[in-house]
């Protein structure tokens, strides 16, 4: 039997693989023995079109062949040393993802911000969790979720925003209505335009208009102001900023709110009531909040609720955001994003920089001081000529970045497009002249750490097929190859786990107390530093991380949608996950099971809107944006408001003709995070007649 974790969401539960099979592990407290479909169908697409060996072409039209790893490294090498010498160390860019283990993105941005000095390294997470990064860190001082999953078993409230768990995050699902079940008193406020499968479960659901988030919690703190509900104590010793938030808030009455958000004064005042009353408030969100124009603002918004009322650093209360991706936590530890630096470091503090060169064994100011591309920028990048080798690790660009028509055109232009994947074919192996065969989930061992920092080994039980080696020995073999043998010495993801652990020692993601052989015995939490011990939750002695001690509270105007319906677009599609599927399907179109779950695409339209296109369930219709037009099966459905509809986002070209949801979507992003806009965007619709 071996112990690892699933690699789909950021709920991370522990598995267990007895002679092939997979089955969720009791022993693991995250999930305790809990898993849903994906998790327990991992087995089915583990063989399914595997790419085994390097593979290159000259051309994009040319046919790929197969090479041997000596040519495939070799010619890599070659062109990361001419990219250099052509267009500087920013002209060379990787997008990792959050299906890497620890260990892989350690190693990649050693290569990238390290040896190659370029910062342009970043990851999925960009698109998934960078305004809860942006969020945490300008608010408490350092990123991490001050929750646990055990807060989900002591809440009197959940108020859940922006996040379908019940499909998203199922297992944490369950165990929030396992508590309702435990105390019937508990209260589940469901925040969402769409009634969504939670929403359906919630004892009380808001579907507020797209776009009006910070609106609604401003319009809650307005309330908790106006009946004096705050924690005074806590706000005076503990808080910076109230007088400017106060002031903020007092333009967001009830009524203003309630007419902005599209719900009644009532319903405004009754979660209000809720925040004043309930003992341990829990907020969960995730894409809702994250994927916008004004995600950190929105994230902040929600964590002043739990500065106005002291709702923090105590069992079953905080502002807890639900990761996307299985190790999107361990990436933002490691520092993959491009303004990240391993151990909560970041690029533009100089001293960040001095301590991780040196632990590198790099001359002073070998890493660059300002910060690296964003994803979006590196598909501006290759626009404007400046990029001239693209490297996409584990992850399916091609589908998943918004305007997806710009994408494609800035990846024909790409001089040279690396792709490390375990399988083949993807819509992004399309754009690829150098085909590199990665490990994936079973065939690596390594670390992951899930959405409550429980930090968990995943035990490789099988050799990778064919040639197909783990991603953090390709880097590593680059870095050598590149003459900073000393950099990557090391012969196991153990000796890797060692020398990143190191880094985090005094940081707030301090895991310098744990190693392999540790964990082999079960997962551990972070904090947990070398000989000592530590809280569970972040900040229970309410100082932060700030350098006053103080969290902060965001005194910020919602501004709504970058692109809000007008007379030519006149609908906001909204776009999100189903419970069975996985991203762009790169391992669950492969899962027969799942197929059978969710068949084909669709488009979720109000009757009332239906009506008005003469529109019949199951007939074709045309979604057309300002950047791009897909079609979809119609789903005729009350269960989304009039003027609003939703696609899901898992279809690229493998798997449907000119579903994509992602041709509509645009590029907008939160400035803080620079993570897009890609749960919503104005369009219009047409009916397919005889489709
Ligand atoms: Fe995997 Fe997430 Fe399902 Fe758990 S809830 S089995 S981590 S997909």
């Amino acid at each position: 039997m071996v112990r690892t974790l699933c690699p789909y969401c950021g709920v991370g539960c522990g598995l267990e693989v007895v002679e092939g099979r997979v089955r969720g592990d009791r022993a693991h407290p995250s999930n305790q023995g809990m898993v849903c479909v994906k998790g327990a169908t991992l087995m089915e697409a583990i063989d399914r079109d595997r790419l085994h060996t390097p593979m290159a072409r000259a051309r994009l039209d040319a046919p790929f062949r197969p090479i041997s790893w000596e040519t495939a490294l070799g010619m890599l090498v070659d062109r990361l040393r001419t990219t250099l010498a052509e267009y500087g160390p920013e002209g060379i860019c990787l997008y990792g993802s959050g299906q890497f283990l620890t260990e892989d993105y350690y190693v990649a941005q050693k290569l990238m911000k390290g040896c190659l000095g370029s910062n342009s390294f970043d990851a999925n997470s960009r698109l998934c969790m960078s305004s809860s990064v942006s969020g945490y860190v300008q608010s408490f001082g350092a990123d991490g979720p001050p929750c646990t999953y055990d807060d989900l078993e002591a809440t009197d409230c959940a108020f859940v925003i922006g996040a379908n768990a019940a499909e998203c995050h199922p297992i944490v699902f369950n165990r929030l209505l396992r508590q309702r079940r435990a105390n019937p008193a508990m209260r589940i406020v469901v925040v969402d335009p769409r009634p969504t499968e939670t929403a359906r479960q919630a004892d009380l659901h808001l579907p507020i208009r797209p776009g009006t988030d910070i609106d609604l919690a401003h319009g809650i703190a307005h309330l908790l102001l106006r009946w004096d509900r705050l924690d005074r104590r806590f706000l005076e010793a503990h808080t910076s900023g109230f007088e400017a938030f106060a002031a903020t808030v007092a333009h967001y009455p009830p009524e203003t709110v309630a007419r902005r958000c599209g719900i009644t004064v009532d319903a405004l005042e009754a979660v209000a009531r809720l925040w004043a009353e309930s003992g341990r408030v829990l907020t969960l969100w995730s894409m809702g909040i994250n994927q916008s124009s004004e995600g950190t603002a929105k994230v902040r918004a929600l964590i002043n609720l739990h500065l106005l009322t002291g709702q923090i650093g105590k069992p079953g209360a905080g502002p807890f955001s639900l990761t996307g991706q299985p190790n999107a936590m361990g990436g933002r530890e490691a520092g993959g994003l491009s303004h990240l630096l391993p151990g909560y470091r970041f690029i533009a503090d100089a001293g960040h920089r001095a301590q991780v060169e040196a632990h590198w064994g790099l001359a002073p100011g070998s890493i660059a001081p300002q910060r690296g591309r964003t994803v979006w920028e590196m598909i501006e990048g290759l626009e404007a000529g400046e990029v001239g080798l693209f490297w996409v690790a584990a992850t399916n660009p091609a589908v998943s970045l918004p305007d997806l028509e710009r994408v494609r055109a800035a990846l024909l232009r790409s001089p040279f497009t690396v792709v490390q994947d375990a399988y083949y074919p993807t819509e992004t192996a399309e754009f690829a002249h150098l085909l590199l065969p990665a490990a994936q989930w079973g065939e690596k061992t390594g670390t992951m750490t899930n959405s409550e920092r429980m930090v968990t080994l995943c035990q490789a039980f099988r050799d990778p097929p064919g040639e197909a080696r783990p991603d953090w020995q390709i880097f590593a073999e680059v870095g050598r190859r590149l003459g900073f043998a000393a950099q990557f010495p090391w012969g196991s993801a153990a000796e890797v786990f060692d020398e990143y652990k190191a880094l985090t020692g005094g940081r707030p993601c301090d895991m310098s107390g744990l190693d392999h052989a540790l964990l082999a015995a079960g997962p551990r939490r972070w904090p947990s530093p070398a000989g000592g011990e530590a809280d569970a939750r972040l900040y229970t002695d309410l100082r932060f991380a700030t350098p006053d001690g103080r969290a902060r509270f965001a005194a910020c105007h919602s501004r709504g949608l970058a692109e809000p319906p007008d007379d030519g677009y006149p609908f906001v599609l909204t776009t999100g996950r189903l419970y069975g599927h996985w991203h762009t399907q790169t391992r669950t179109g492969r899962i027969e099971k799942i197929r059978k779950l969710h068949p084909h695409p669709f488009i979720e339209i109000h009757p009332r809107d239906a009506a008005k296109l003469d529109l019949s369930e199951g007939e074709a219709v045309e979604v057309r944006s300002r950047r791009g037009v897909a079609r979809f099966p119609a789903r005729i459905t009350a269960g989304i408001a009039p003027g609003v509809l939703f696609v899901p986002m898992h279809w690229g070209s493998l798997w449907a003709e000119n579903a994509e949801a992602n041709a509509l979507t645009h590029p907008i992003a939160c400035p803080d995070s620079g993570e897009p806009e890609l749960k919503a965007c104005a369009v219009a619709l047409r009916r397919v007649s005889g489709a």
